[in-house]
């Protein structure tokens, strides 16, 4: 298990990471989320000990993460860090050789990943030559081509086609089932929502929501109807709670106070030919922006 306690970063005046604690299990599926600056990509960097942290402590499975225990944590950085004049195997061969790995090793994972990720031919292409989401897939690669305990992403699914991404979030769910604890974070929601048991909402280096999504969920409540059916606003107009109706293509959406509301609902309409009828909890997207923008 990965155990962060209290950890805390400051560039001169700037709080960057302000004690910020949280558990990632094995097995689990981590999500670090935040706008621009607010402290996702320093974070890792604390985790992998690249950077001190003010206070507090780290450890993977009990054991503080120092330079013993790295090669079994695989980080593909936001920045990417791939050496362009190598070629796909001599770059992946050196992180092997940094990892400890044989050359049998390395090369039965090399055909492994290059085939799993359809770029075979590029064996043997300098790494400037390939696509930038070609580039993404061979750092991906690198990081877990010795199959770590912990796997940090930074952003993994940036410039990657639909296609691609699905490849990714095959590979992530299988180093999942083989027990890997890991942590990403990502801009885009509903990356998180599909994959993260667990989260953390920062703003600007401050910890403002951390938790099993679900709970988190549960938490907010039934907050939308959404309605398909033979229905107009005069049906709603008169209940009591509904704060906002929107039509979006054949769609009706009720943006509701509370979870009483939505028999009232259904008793105005339970009559009307109705298609699809449902009570939603908030997407992360709406609970992100709630939460963030309460903030300024
Ligand atoms: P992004 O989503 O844009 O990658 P982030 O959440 O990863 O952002 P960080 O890169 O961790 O954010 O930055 C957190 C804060 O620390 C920001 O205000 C940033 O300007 C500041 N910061 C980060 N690295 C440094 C540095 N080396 N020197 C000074 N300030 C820094």
């Amino acid at each position: 298990m990965l155990k962060v306690e209290n950890i805390s970063k400051d560039y001169g005046p700037v709080k960057a990471v302000d004690h910020l604690s949280f558990e990632c299990d094995q097995g689990e599926i981590f999500g670090l989320l935040g706008e621009n600056g607010a402290g996702k990509t320093t974070t890792f960097r604390m985790i992998m000990g690249l950077i001190d942290s003010k206070e507090g402590k780290i450890t993977l499975d009990g054991k503080k993460i120092d330079y013993t225990i790295t090669d079994q944590i695989g980080f593909v950085t936001e920045e990417r860090s791939l050496l362009t004049k190598l070629t796909v195997e001599e770059q992946v061969k050196f992180y092997g050789a940094l990892k400890n790995m044989d050359d049998d090793a390395v090369n039965k994972a090399l055909d492994e990943w290059l085939t799993r990720f359809d770029i075979l031919e590029y064996r043997h292409r300098k790494i400037k030559e390939l696509s930038k989401g070609n580039q993404q897939k061979i750092q991906f690669i690198c990081a877990v081509m010795n199959h770590p305990r912990l796997l940090i992403l930074d952003e993994p699914f940036t410039g990657l086609d639909p296609i691609n991404v699905k490849m990714m979030k095959d590979a992530i769910y299988d180093l999942k089932k083989e027990g890997c604890s890991i942590i990403f974070s990502s801009h885009q929601m509903e990356y998180i929502e599909e994959f993260c048991e667990k989260l953390v909402i920062l703003v600007k280096g401050k910890t403002i929501l951390n938790g099993y999504l679900e709970d988190i969920k549960q938490e907010y409540g039934i907050k939308r109807i959404e309605i398909i059916g033979d229905v107009s606003e005069d049906d709603f107009s008169k209940i009591k709670g509904i704060q906002k109706i929107e039509k979006r293509n054949d769609k009706w959406v009720l943006h509701i106070q509370s979870e009483e509301v939505v028999s009232k609902v259904f008793k105005a309409i339970q009559s009307k030919k109705i298609w699809k009828f449902e009570a939603m909890k908030p997407t992360l997207n709406e609970i992100f922006i709630e939460k963030v923008g309460g903030q300024k």
